[in-house]
This record gives C-alpha cells, sequence and structure tokens, in this order.
C-alpha cells in the first residue's frame, strides 16, 4: 500500500470512527472513556472531546505509572481541556507495600485488583456506556474483540463497551495521530509498544506481539477487560 493509499485508508476510518462516536454520545449521557494515555486512548479521546468536551476522561491513577506518563497525561489535559477524572485504589503505594509488601513483583492479579479493577468497576457503575480504545490487534487475547458488547460488573450491573478503534493497526494510529497532530507518549520514541505500570513494563520481549513487554509474560491483561460476555446490537 503506498503513502497516499495508506492516508486516504487513515481518513476513511477516521470518519468512521467519528460517526461511531457521534451516535454513542449524542443525546444518551452517562458515557464515559478509559484513557491510560497511550496512542489509541488519547486518539479517542481527542475525537471524543471535539464531540462532548464534557465527556468523563477516567485514567486508573495506580500510583506506579511512569514520571513520564503523568506529566503526558497532564499536558494533554490541560492543553485539550479535558474533563479527566483520576481513579484512586482505596490505599495508596506506600500503605500497600507497608501492608503486603511489593505485590506486583510476587502477585499482579492481586497487586491490579486493588489498583484497577476495584476503583475502575466502582467508578464504572455511574455510567451506562464505556468507551475503550482496545484493538484486537494489540494482543492475542484481544483477536476476537467485538466493537460493542455488554460487559457485567460486580453486582450485575451492565454497560455497553464501544470499541471504536477495535479494527485498527497501530500503523492506522500512527497515522492518524500524525494527521491530527497529536503528540505521542515520549516513552514509545524510547522502543515502548505498550505502556503501563512502571514496575511492570519492559521494552517488548517479542518484536511481533505489542504487549509483551507487559508482566515480563506472567500474565497477559490487568483484568479491567477480560470479561465480555455477549456482543450489543449494533447501533
Ligand atoms: S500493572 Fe503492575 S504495578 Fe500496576 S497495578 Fe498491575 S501489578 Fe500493580
Amino acid at each position: 500500500m503506498s503513502i497516499v493509499e495508506i492516508i486516504s485508508d487513515v481518513s476513511v476510518k477516521l470518519d468512521a470512527a467519528r460517526e461511531k462516536l457521534l451516535r454513542t454520545l449524542t443525546g444518551k449521557g452517562d458515557v464515559c472513556l478509559t484513557c491510560s494515555f497511550q496512542a489509541e486512548g488519547v486518539l479517542l479521546a481527542k475525537l471524543a472531546s471535539a464531540i462532548d468536551p464534557s465527556i468523563p476522561v477516567l485514567f486508573l491513577d495506580t500510583g506506579y505509572h511512569f514520571a513520564e506518563t503523568y506529566a503526558y497525561r497532564d499536558r494533554i489535559a490541560r492543553e485539550w481541556g479535558l474533563n479527566l477524572i483520576n481513579l484512586l485504589p482505596a490505599k495508596s503505594v506506600a500503605e500497600q507495600e507497608a501492608e503486603f509488601g511489593k505485590l506486583h513483583e510476587f502477585a499482579p492479579d492481586r497487586c491490579c485488583a486493588m489498583r484497577k479493577v476495584e476503583p475502575l468497576f466502582k467508578a464504572m457503575a455511574e455510567y451506562r456506556v464505556w468507551l475503550t480504545g482496545l484493538r484486537r490487534e494489540q494482543a492475542k487475547s484481544r483477536v476476537s474483540l467485538e466493537e460493542s458488547s455488554m460487559f457485567a460488573l460486580p453486582g450485575g450491573k451492565q454497560v455497553l463497551k464501544v470499541a471504536p478503534l477495535v479494527s485498527w493497526t497501530t500503523r492506522d494510529v500512527w497515522y492518524a495521530c500524525e494527521e491530527l497532530g497529536i503528540p505521542l507518549l515520549p516513552l514509545y520514541a524510547r522502543g515502548y509498544t505498550s505502556i503501563g505500570c512502571e514496575p511492570c513494563t519492559t521494552l517488548p520481549l517479542d518484536p511481533d506481539d505489542l504487549r509483551s513487554g507487559r508482566w515480563a509474560g506472567r500474565k497477559t491483561e490487568c483484568g479491567i477487560h477480560i470479561q465480555t460476555i455477549e456482543p450489543a446490537p449494533a447501533n
């Protein structure tokens, strides 16, 4: 595919994503967006906030992110006027480590449950629709993702989870960010291909697996995205 064809293809995909977001956001209320300030999340925040500048942008503030991620989050939120909502765990990093030690070193599932899953699902109970930048290409665990699906929270409430970029490639995301003048998290320039908490993120171990630098192969998902129960009706 030539550069011209790639740009044209991305332009079509951007129009489709905007259309999907317009349908999702118009007149429905109770819609939020989760963003870890990786490229696809930031692109989605840019597109969604252009339609609804007040859309809540939820960031899982685990306390373990890279300093670069916090600085980038603050810069983007400030410059774009995002309605950023930092979701904090019940315990600070110091409190958790004093009580349980460095869980990320020997029990990452438990650490993710306390610092990501519990705060997100508690906050998500306030919403009816959850927008996410998830993409099938990101990991083997995501290849069968639907663009829209129902997601059951603890307690039984279901939210509609929508991933407008689900079929986008990394190249698509990069070209779209370039096209829209979106600066990327500087850690990408150092070779990271998937960026989460600092203690659990390394450069990719497998160049063909974008998330192979997460948890050093000990696990592949933090737990906030794994429970897709059924495709939702098209909207
Ligand atoms: S990614 Fe690592 S540091 Fe972050 S919440 Fe999960 S286990 Fe803890």
